[in-house]
């Protein structure tokens, strides 16, 4: 018979600071997150909107608008 290891993972629920709550996998029973998937965007979407912003001015170049 195969034992299977299995550290203390298990599902456990995120907390974030915007409200927001989700479940994943992790060793901690619960989990405070200042940032989650849900509110990320407005976290970082300053780097990924001037990365995005970049590309739209090269769509705008590339085709003369
Ligand atoms: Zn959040």
């Amino acid at each position: 018979m195969k034992q299977a290891i299995q550290p203390n993972y298990h599902i456990t629920t995120v907390t974030c600071a915007c409200g927001n709550t989700f479940e994943t996998g992790s060793v901690k029973e619960n989990l405070r997150v200042e940032i989650c998937s849900n509110c990320h965007p407005h976290f970082t979407g300053k780097q990924k909107f001037v990365d995005a912003g970049g590309r739209v001015d090269k769509f705008k170049k590339k085709y003369g608008i």
